[in-house]
């Protein structure tokens, strides 16, 4: 099966793309890991992609959609694999059927997580990180520490991160409906798409996606 997941920032995209490859046993293929992976093993296509972020400019669409086409020709991916962060934008979604079509493959289903606006930037804004360590995460709303402004774990002062502020987040959200929202009309014209709601418990919206994928198989 070969799966696109859409969702805006703080919809929990991660997770479900880790859970569903692995559900489906399929590999998770993000360009975070992609970009990671280019560059610590220092791949022609990672050092371009490293030159552009040294000089803090946005890799190139060509680098990304070369990552993913080496990333989708190896042998784990035969198949079928989770893409998760690409395609980003409409040409980065039109590269990506033509390198589909140059292999006579094509997508059996893009997945839109969705979750109002407000919630979140709810969810974002709220997260407190531990100064000691980045790993004691909590959330006002959702996880708050017992004493207020301090970790639970190890007593170090929780602050919130620079990326994580109200604005940012709008922001965020401002690129994703300019650029990437656009990706869900271009696969609606293919009748590709499904919305899962992404708000409930984490298992929930795991159990809505792969129930949606179920029911694109049987044609229903
Ligand atoms: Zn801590």
């Amino acid at each position: 099966m070969r799966i696109v997941l859409v969702g805006p920032p703080g919809a929990g995209k991660g997770t479900q793309a880790t859970r569903l490859a692995e559900k489906l046993r399929i590999p998770h293929i993000s360009t975070g890991d992609l970009f990671r992976a280019n560059i610590s093993q220092q791949t022609e296509l990672g050092k371009l992609a490293k030159s552009y972020m040294d000089a803090g400019n946005l890799v190139p669409d060509e680098v990304t959609i070369a990552m993913a086409k080496d990333r989708m020709q190896q042998p784990d991916a035969e198949n079928g694999f989770l893409l998760d962060g690409f395609p980003r934008n409409v040409s980065q979604a039109e590269a990506l059927d033509e390198l589909l079509q140059g292999e006579s493959m094509k997508l059996d289903a893009v997945l839109d997580l969705e979750v109002p606006e407000d919630e979140v930037v709810k969810r974002i804004a709220g997260r407190r990180i531990c100064r000691n360590d980045s790993s004691h995460v909590f959330h006002v709303t959702y996880k708050p520490a017992a004493k207020e402004g301090v970790c639970d774990v190890c007593g170090g002062e929780l602050y919130q991160r620079d990326d994580d502020s109200e604005d940012t987040v709008r922001k965020r959200l401002e690129v994703y409906h300019t650029q990437t929202e656009p990706i869900i009309d271009y696969y609606k014209t293919q009748g590709l798409v499904t919305t899962i709601p992404a708000l409930g418990s984490v298992d929930e919206v795991t159990t809505r996606a792969l129930e949606a994928l179920k029911g694109g198989s049987d044609g229903a």
